[in-house]
């Protein structure tokens, strides 16, 4: 055949095939074109898996009357003028391709009214040629109704599915995207049936419950803040929210895995895959999460112009999103639905004690500070060795959290966990120290699932965990008995402990031991929010006023605040 140039509806054809595959394709654009255009209720009516009908209905801005036919040209948005302004991206469409390609495959009809103008404007085409251009009378807003889809290309529609199976892409698309804008109301009617509507409320919740349903959303936890924390050493300006199935709840596939960045919906295998790693050990194989992941990030740090669907991005730096991605996951799952923890433990069997505690500065025999040279915490904690904590008589607990003690210049409240944090601390490292690490055997081996990383982590460490009274075997894939922990962590959380020492990166060997003596402390240490006994309290204050350093906990926060008599007397105005 000698080479011809196509003719240009042949050209707009295979065009239009880059970005409408499919009716849920359609479906997908005219959804993002409303929700660029700030609407706030959207419909979507389809019939015949939408190869017959499909019809968007919004209440955004509209579009111009003079703009209207323009819209329909190639290349023809509103959205950007140059190829930089992709690099501070916020609408879902850019390329000015959905219209004409829609309307290359489809016969089209348009109503629309922008703002503030007198009446709508209507047009329909054919083929992508306008037939008709009138006045309309409509609300502000946009109604799209789009049929006999790929009449013209019998090809195309020779590859689509059953009707339910189309209508299933469509439904999907119409989910993805009313988990992306809870702020906004969808209706989705399929074959004269509602499948689904949401409220508009704003709430994530409310489009979770819409679309799984109250039991599944029960389930659900939100991606906290204390997670955030989990992602520290990320960059500021990526953020995670959403919300992931507690590990209570999963699937069998991975249709419930949804992932926006920037609000745009995307399918990403690289979150997939964080979003599975964080719940390794805690679903059974096979099995699958439900989550909605929204990632926020500057748009110059992810490419959204490498699909003709636009449905996958480039991330600069993809291994900060999968991290972040990960931990805040991760995080989530720790804090709100923790890893279930083997509570019987019997007594310990190795015959190692604790050595004594070694020598330190007197304490309970120092003289008491009369003045105020012990009486701000800030103070002290500055130079935390020049001064011990004087005797205190507990006065009882606050807030389920703070121990009130009397001492002789006012009054102490000390954090609990951070105070019972220091206590163990030291006691580790005095054991470790002295190579006398007080083990507990647990009555029965607990096994320990680890991730691929820890895993790695955990061939290395092994032996280096037994000094500090950790007994673990390999058993099977990716899995260990746990046979004894230290006795600081019997009661606490020791797996969680564990998880987190094989996290963190390999450092030299001194920064190492002390990073994984704050760990068994800090999982080791009594909650806060724990009912403590008058004689446990007691017990907790003797200990911490006997340790080198009372006034820090071993991250540096305080264990205490002091208020001094002399502050009281100056609040209650008496000098
Ligand atoms: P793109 O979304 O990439 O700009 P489209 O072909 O999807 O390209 O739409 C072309 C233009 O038509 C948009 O840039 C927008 O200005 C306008 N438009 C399309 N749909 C709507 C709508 N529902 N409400 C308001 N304006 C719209
Ligand atoms: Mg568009």
């Amino acid at each position: 055949m000698p080479i011809r140039v196509l003719d240009e509806k042949t050209i707009a054809r295979i065009a239009a095939g880059e970005v409408i595959e499919r009716p849920a394709s359609v479906v997908k654009e005219l959804v993002e074109n409303a929700l660029d255009a700030g609407a706030t209720q959207i419909t979507v009516e389809v019939r015949d898996g939408g190869v017959a009908f499909i019809r968007v209905i919004d209440n955004a801005g509209g579009i111009a009357s003079a703009e209207a036919e323009l819209a329909f040209q190639r290349h023809a948005t509103s959205k950007l003028t140059r190829i930089d302004d992709l690099e501070r991206l916020t609408t879902l469409g850019f390329r000015g391709e959905a219209l004409p390609s829609i309307a290359a495959v489809a016969d089209v009809e348009m109503v629309t009214a922008a703002d503030g103008s007198a009446g709508g404007a209507l047009l329909a085409l054919k083929d992508g040629v306008i037939i008709t251009r009138t006045s309309q009378a409509r609300s502000r807003g946009t109604t799209i109704t789009v049929k006999s889809l790929f009449r013209s290309v019998p090809a195309r529609l020779k590859f689509l599915k059953s009707t339910a199976t189309e209508n299933s892409h469509i439904a999907a698309v119409v989910t993805r995207y009313a988990l992306a804008f809870p702020e906004v109301k969808f209706v989705l009617l399929s074959e004269g049936r509602t499948v689904l509507q949401t409220t508009g409320t704003g709430r994530l919740l409310d489009v979770v419950i819409a679309v799984y349903g109250a039991e599944i959303a029960q389930k659900m936890v939100a991606i906290t803040a204390a997670a955030a924390g989990w992602q520290a050493g990320a960059p500021a300006d990526i953020s995670v929210t959403g919300m992931v199935s507690s590990p209570v709840l999963s699937r069998a596939g991975r249709d419930a895995l949804h992932f926006f960045v920037n609000r745009r919906a995307i399918d990403s295998r690289l979150l997939t895959y964080a979003v599975e790693e964080a719940y390794t050990g805690l679903l059974m194989q096979g099995r699958h999460p439900l989550a909605v992941i929204n990632i926020t990030l500057p748009p110059a740090l992810v490419d959204v112009n490498v699909h003709p669907a636009k449905s996958e991005v480039k991330f600069r730096d993809e291994r900060v999103v999968f991290a972040v991605v990960q931990k805040a996951v991760r995080g989530t799952l720790v804090t709100l639905a923790p890893i279930p923890r083997i509570e019987e433990v019997g007594r310990s069997y190795t015959g190692t004690r604790p050595s004594p505690p070694i020598g330190r500065a007197t304490w309970s025999s120092a003289p008491a500070p009369t003045n105020d040279s012990v009486a701000s915490v800030p103070e002290a904690v500055q130079s935390p060795l020049s001064v011990s904590l004087p005797a205190l008589r507990v006065l009882g607990q606050v807030a389920g959290n703070y121990i009130v003690a009397e001492g002789p210049d006012g009054v102490y409240v000390i954090d609990q966990h951070a105070a019972h944090e220091r206590i163990l601390y030291e006691k580790v490292k005095r054991e470790k120290e002295s190579a006398h690490i007080e083990v507990q055997g647990l009555l029965e081996a607990a096994t320990l699932e680890v991730t691929p990383a820890q895993d790695m982590a955990l061939r290395e460490c092994c032996r280096e965990l037994q000094t500090f009274g950790f007994t673990l075997e390999p058993f099977g894939e990716r899995s260990y008995l746990v046979r004894t922990v230290p006795a600081v962590l019997s009661r606490g959380d020791w797996s969680t402990a564990l998880r987190e020492m094989l996290d963190c990166p390999s450092q030299a060997q001194a920064e190492r031991d002390d990073s994984i003596c704050k760990t068994i402390a800090c999982h080791g240490a009594v909650r806060a929010g724990k009912t403590l006994s008058d004689e446990e309290m007691r017990a907790l204050v003797r200990q911490l006023e006997q340790t080198e350093n009372p006034f820090t906990c071993p991250h540096g926060r305080p264990t205490l605040i002091h208020l001094s008599k002399r502050q009281m007397e100056r609040e209650f105005g008496r000098v």
